[in-house]
């Protein structure tokens, strides 16, 4: 198939979609970027990589990083990592309070920010300290995109750390609850340093390859996690990773993803490829708009998907 093709014509159709939504500003950091861009980039199992547009340029990964996070968490806890956290679909937005009050404190699935709040509680427990958790998720991401220069931002912590009132909210109601091991400041900082981890399009298709392939890094044959993990976490992005928008992403697209506002979406094509697309506006519930759609004339033009 021809790949590079393939992403020339998306490139072209997608144009009227670019810049529609609007950028992540409840984020003071985020607010500021174009959001008149877009690129995206896919790397097969021998490391062959095809892009287009601004697939090179660095951005926030956001909640792309609850992929990895959870990935660690399982690889440390098993399946004893579901009594704090569930795997079902909330259907509701991903920093929604409301649903874990009446659930008791115990969040729905690890995407959902109350999760990926919880997961990282669990990371800091295991690993012994805030710090070396934020160390860990840092090596582990170095590790699968085969790049040792990424690096977290620390303005984009600090203006999450300045206004991420629900976040620490959330934290509050799972601790009151009895859910969450550490201190709430701690937690919720370790949480907003890895969503504030900085890649591009390329080095993300590429980290996405250990999910396409059972568990394993088919370049560097490196085991992370099981295959029964591995397609956990894909059944996992299938159904939660677009919040309350992931039956629409499955309905349109047809492949495990996870979006981050940040205007990142990752997506998995079992035994075949990684991809990553950007472009920074967003759609009502979070998720890139342009992206979006861009995956979804990708699954139709090459006829892959999971279905
Ligand atoms: N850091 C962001 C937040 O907590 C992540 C949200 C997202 O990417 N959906 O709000």
């Amino acid at each position: 198939m021809d790949y590079q093709a393939i992403l020339e014509e998306i490139a072209t159709e997608i144009k009227p979609y670019i810049g529609q939504g609007k950028v992540a500003d409840y984020i003071p950091a985020l607010a500021e970027v174009d959001a008149q861009q877009f690129g995206m980039a896919l790397t097969l199992f021998d490391g062959t990589q095809y892009s287009v547009g601004v697939a090179d340029t660095p951005f926030s990964i956001q909640s792309i990083s609850k992929v990895f996070t959870f990935t660690l968490a399982l690889d440390a806890y098993g399946f004893e990592l579901y009594k704090r956290v569930g795997r079902e679909p909330s259907g509701n937005p991903f920093n929604s309070l409301v649903q874990l009050e009446y659930e008791q404190g115990v969040p729905r699935n690890p995407f959902i920010n109350a999760g990926a709040i919880n997961v990282t509680d669990a990371l800091i427990s295991h690993f012994g300290s805030p710090a070396k958790a934020s160390k860990e998720i840092l090596a582990f991401i170095r590790m699968i995109a085969d790049n040792g220069t990424i690096e977290s931002d620390k303005e984009v912590t600090e203006s999450e750390m300045l206004h991420g009132y629900r976040n620490r909210a959330l934290a509050n109601l799972m601790k009151s609850f009895g859910n969450l091991d550490n201190d709430i400041l701690d937690v919720v900082q370790t949480y907003f340093e890895h969503c504030a981890i900085v890649m591009n399009a390329q080095s993300l298709s590429r980290a996405m390859l250990y999910l396409a392939n059972h568990g394993t890094d088919p370049i560097s044959q490196q085991q992370f996690i099981t295959p029964q993990q591995a397609k956990r976490i894909n059944a996992v992005m299938l159904t939660c990773g677009h919040y309350d928008a992931s039956g629409d992403f499955a309905f349109h697209v047809g492949l495990p993803g996870k979006s981050g506002v940040g205007g990142g979406i990752v997506a998995v094509i079992p035994k075949t490829m990684g991809v990553c697309v950007w472009s920074p506006a967003l759609n009502a519930q979070g998720n890139s708009l342009a992206g979006t759609k861009a995956l979804e004339l990708f699954t139709n033009k090459t006829g892959i998907s999971i279905f």
